[in-house]
């Protein structure tokens, strides 16, 4: 599955991001799984890049001691969280007053927006990185995952899979109320074909499974003006846009005005579980929003839902 370009720079960097972790917390549990079923799926080579607090540092290491121990080799390096977010601290100031829900501390609003300043923190020889939640389950090898890159057209920076939940058909309703708009609908795979790219609904992205083109960002011209608090305030303002989720709303946003930077994975690669938005007003809908016709590759326990294994 996997080129030769990826495969002679032993590029496959996966970034984890680990903090704010208690001995107790479930991120614990849900980051040594995590591991092991990439370590057990994967058919390449993986170095795995995490970012920390001091804390979490310590625990992350009893869990990768942990898998140790079972007669697994692990390559990683740690990123401290506060170092992190000082590198993206224009970026995190840009988003925060329209993506964050309560913006707070310094770093715990940095956690939110690291995969688009993560260009910054990687080292300069990691060309392209992927960056997890730890809430996921690869039923495949990651390695599928990693091929995805070949498929990029030229101008993608990012890879993102569907938001699987009509949260942005409830964040465009004012929007849609006044403008005739396919986004915030959910996806009709049999919807006539057209040249516009999401005329078929568009229910924005998810950032739970995030491909970053590192060498691509670091090259563009164009992605330091879309992360200015001008162009921000201008997409935000068009369509009304009030978010809470973080970079995720911005990549949704970025594929409404530039979607020429963004790769849309198929929704197998990101197969989120969460099924709040059901029980809070869009029951009739929600499963129009919810249903994959792709493979699954990686469940997604998004809102602290149980995988099933
Ligand atoms: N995270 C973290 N500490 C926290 C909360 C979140 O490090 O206290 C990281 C972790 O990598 C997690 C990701 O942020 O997977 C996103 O959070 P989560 O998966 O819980 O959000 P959801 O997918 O449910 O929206
Ligand atoms: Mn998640």
């Amino acid at each position: 599955y996997v080129t030769s370009a990826l495969r002679n720079h032993k590029d496959y960097n996966v970034w984890l991001i680990f903090t704010k972790v208690t001995n107790v917390s479930t991120l614990s549990y849900k980051f040594r799984d995590l591991i092991h079923n990439l370590l057990t799926v994967s058919s390449v080579p993986l170095k795995f890049n995490i970012i920390v607090d001091r804390v979490s540092q310590g625990i992350a290491e009893n869990q990768i001691a942990d898998l140790l121990y079972r007669n697994k080799t692990l390559v990683y390096s740690f990123y401290d969280i506060d170092e992190s977010a000082r590198k993206i601290q224009d970026i995190v100031e840009v988003m925060t007053p329209y993506f964050s829900s309560k913006p707070g501390t310094y770093y715990s609003d940095a956690l939110f927006y690291i995969s688009l300043g993560l260009y910054r923190i990687a080292p300069q020889n990691q060309h392209h990185a992927i960056l997890l939640d730890c809430d996921l389950y690869f039923k495949k090898d990651i390695a599928l995952l990693f091929a995805e890159f070949e498929r990029f057209k030229p101008t993608a920076l990012f890879g993102l899979a569907p938001e699987l939940t009509p949260v942005y058909r409830h964040i465009l309703h004012m929007y849609k109320a006044k403008h005739n708009t396919t986004f915030g609908d959910y996806y009709k795979s049999d919807a006539p074909s057209s040249n516009s790219i999401h005329s078929k609904g568009f229910q924005g992205y998810n950032s739970g499974v995030v491909l970053i083109n590192l060498k691509a960002q670091r090259n563009s011209t164009e992605f330091p003006k879309i992360i200015t608090n001008e162009t921000v305030h201008r997409m935000t303002s068009k369509y009304r846009f009030r978010g809470h989720l973080g970079d995720q709303d911005f990549y949704t946003l970025v594929g409404y005005e530039y979607p020429h930077l963004i790769q849309t994975l198929n929704c197998g690669f990101n197969r989120q579980l969460c099924t709040w938005w059901r029980d809070h007003g869009y029951l009739k809908i929600f499963d129009k929003y919810f249903r994959c016709e792709h493979e699954t590759l990686v469940l997604h326990g998004n809102c602290n839902t149980k995988i099933p294994k």
